[in-house]
């Protein structure tokens, strides 16, 4: 099957995502012959963990405005344990209880995603500028393709956590839905598809009546002022993947049965 065929789906890691209909989905597409690529989050996950374990979640925003996750070593650590360890191991175990040959990875295994680490990461508090320098967290530069391909070929799912390694060696943390964005690009898929806990891109959120079905490229930086906090994100990812080579990217609810199917079949939010 050629490279333009495969469709990677983003999981998101908030509540109301129902994975188990991800999964079934995914099980019918493959049995359709459909080549598929899971990358997930878990942000949900990783603040649970770090509660419980006296290291709750941090979160900075940057200048112009994006939130992300403070991840010093601790924090690094937790996000193994929970992203890698508990979301991406459980996510494996069900899609191989439905009979399909799952290949849980997260991108520092076999240098799946390169990235640079942020050694100066800016932040506003109480709108003063701060710089931290302990950071683990990445900004991705490349995609292993042969490997995804490699594991295809074997007829596995890749299922992919949101890490990287640095030119180091180090493990980072990484955006998720970037992680798919680039895994999309790489990969030249035909679809991206984010599922998310809301229908699609919504000019006025949460005003369901506002969602937008079709997204020209050229729109997106528009799309970008719509979008308000984590959203963003897949705003931007949809971006990059279009840019680097991706056919469509559908922004879709993981909530809905057959979450996978109804956007390809036109739900959500279609940008290209
Ligand atoms: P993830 O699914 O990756 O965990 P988040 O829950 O962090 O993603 O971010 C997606 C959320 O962003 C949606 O569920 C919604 O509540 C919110 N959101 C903000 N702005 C918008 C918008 N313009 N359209 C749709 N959702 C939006």
């Amino acid at each position: 099957m050629p490279a333009e065929s495969i469709i990677v789906v983003k999981l998101g890691g908030a509540e109301g995502v129902d994975f188990s209909a991800i999964c079934a989905d995914a099980a019918r597409l493959l049995a359709a012959g459909q080549k598929l690529v899971l990358v997930h989050g878990g942000s949900a996950e990783a603040n649970a963990l770090g509660e419980a374990l006296g290291a709750p979640p941090k979160f900075i925003t940057s200048p112009s405005g994006y939130t992300s996750r403070y991840t010093d070593r601790k924090t690094l650590e937790v996000f193994l344990m929970a992203v890698n360890g508990k979301v991406n191991s459980l996510l494996t175990e069900q899609l191989q209880g439905l009979g399909i040959n799952a290949f849980g990875l997260s991108g520092l295994d076999g240098r799946l995603i390169t990235a640079t680490r942020k050694d100066a990461v800016q932040s506003v508090e109480n709108g003063k500028r701060k710089i931290i320098h302990d950071d683990y967290t990445g900004k991705i530069e490349q995609v292993n393709t042969a490997l995804l391909e490699t594991l295809l070929a074997a007829g596995c799912l890749p299922v992919i956590a949101p890490l990287a390694v640095s030119e180091k060696g180090e493990a980072l943390n990484v955006d998720a839905d970037r992680a798919a964005a680039s895994v999309a690009g790489a990969l030249k898929a035909e679809v991206l598809v984010l599922l998310t806990a809301a229908p699609g891109l919504m000019a006025a959120f949460p005003d369901e009546s506002t969602l937008i079905r079709q997204l020209p490229q050229a729109r997106l930086p528009e799309a970008l002022e719509m979008a308000q906090g984590r959203m963003k994100k897949k705003v931007l990812g949809a971006e990059e993947a279009l840019q680097n080579g991706a056919g469509r990217v559908i922004i879709a609810d993981g909530r809905a049965a057959n979450p996978v199917s109804a956007a390809l079949a036109g739900a959500g939010t279609h940008i290209q």
